[in-house]
């Protein structure tokens, strides 16, 4: 099926067109450089940015992809979870465009599309997937026997997303926003055995599947502020190094203990940390070591796109799921075990 997905989440304005795994276009316009100097997302210029990039993005992407409107099997939607005013942008712009071209609605899941789009690039998704979902708002391991209407939840983080904590150490070692990408270039020229920082839930009595970011952040920071009150030099590339190894340490090694107690022989990375050159080089290794295949997309595919989300509607077609009513509804809390919105009434 030909679909168009329309993601606004968070800053990133995204439309992307797919042909069943096919990818024919992905067109993203980003308000990221506005955010930057408030040092993170501010919801009200993500909504205006959304509102003016909305149309010119669409039409970038049917001219991408080289297809008419009218050819389209469905209009795909993030319903959520992210910033409610942003996600209203997103959700207008798919009703009238559905609506006005006589063509079915998906209202789909952010995160369920963040695991999706991988078949975009490596194909058909197994069954049951095994997917590590890291993001700036998100960090779970998630077991899904079918992405377009069953992902079960194994664990999550109990206090901050690994994105949230790359952003965090950025904005105290000076670094700006957003911090992933500016962490994971600094990492590259330092050591990561530098400095020993901890590994959140990793004892023999925590829970094995759940994850903790919030220790370490604060590590880091009593580290620097130790360097800095001492008069030394904080070792940017150093630290960088360190604290990326401990994070993707413990993402790694949980998700292919998560792939090894439920007899799974593959494992998904998804969301905009997984776009991390030492995370995927510690999981390729990791993974091969257990005898697990590894799925990652491009990095592009990982961060915010419109692309995932048409692979998840495309999924929804194929697999004839309930369309979603014509009052859809944002819902920025949206839980990751509703892969979409199907309209209540069950039209
Ligand atoms: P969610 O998907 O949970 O709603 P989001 O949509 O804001 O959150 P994504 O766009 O999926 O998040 O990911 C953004 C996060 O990914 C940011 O925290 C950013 O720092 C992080 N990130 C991006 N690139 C990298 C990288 N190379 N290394 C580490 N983190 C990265
Ligand atoms: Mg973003
Ligand atoms: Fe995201």
């Amino acid at each position: 099926p030909l679909v168009l997905g329309i993601e606004t989440s968070c800053d990133e304005t995204g439309v992307g067109i797919v042909r069943g795994h096919t990818l024919l276009a992905d067109a993203v316009a980003s308000s990221v450089d506005t955010h930057a100097r408030f040092g993170g997302v501010v919801p009200e210029i993500a909504s205006r940015a959304h509102l003016e990039a909305m149309v010119p993005t669409i039409e970038r992407a049917l001219k991408e992809a080289g297809v008419a409107a009218f050819d389209l099997d469905g209009v795909a939607v993030t319903a959520g979870p992210g910033l409610a005013g942003a996600l209203l942008v997103g959700v207008s712009a798919a009703k009238a465009y559905a609506y006005a071209l006589g063509k079915p609605l998906y209202g789909v899941n952010h995160l369920a599309s963040h695991i999706c789009v991988d078949q975009l690039e490596h194909g058909a998704l197994p069954e049951p997937t095994m997917a590590l979902l890291v993001s700036g708002g998100h960090s779970s391991l998630l077991l899904a026997p079918d992405i377009t209407a069953d992902v079960r939840p194994l664990g999550s983080t109990i206090d901050d997303a690994a994105g949230e904590a790359f952003d965090k150490v950025a904005r105290v070692l000076n670094l700006g926003f957003p911090g992933g990408p500016v962490i994971d270039r600094y990492a590259k020229q330092g050591d990561p055995d530098a400095i020993a920082f901890p590994r959140g839930l990793t004892g023999p009595r925590d829970a094995a599947y759940d994850f903790s970011f919030s220790g370490l952040k604060t590590a880091v920071a009593r580290w620097i502020e130790a360097k800095r009150n001492a008069g030394e030099e904080v070792p940017v590339a150093d630290v960088a190094a360190s604290f990326q190894e401990a994070v993707t340490d413990v993402l790694t090694r949980k998700a292919v203990r998560a792939c090894r107690d439920e007899g799974v022989d593959h494992l998904m990375i998804g969301g905009g940390v997984a776009a991390n050159s030492r995370l995927r080089a510690m999981a390729e290794e990791r993974c091969a070591a257990a005898g697990i295949t590894l799925r990652v997309p491009r990095p592009k595919l990982c961060t915010d796109n419109g692309a995932m989300v048409a692979a998840l509607g495309a999924e929804m077609v194929a697999r004839n799921r309930t369309t979603s009513a014509w009052d859809l509804p944002a819902d920025s809390s949206l839980p990751v075990t509703e892969p979409h919105v199907p309209d209540p009434s069950g039209h």
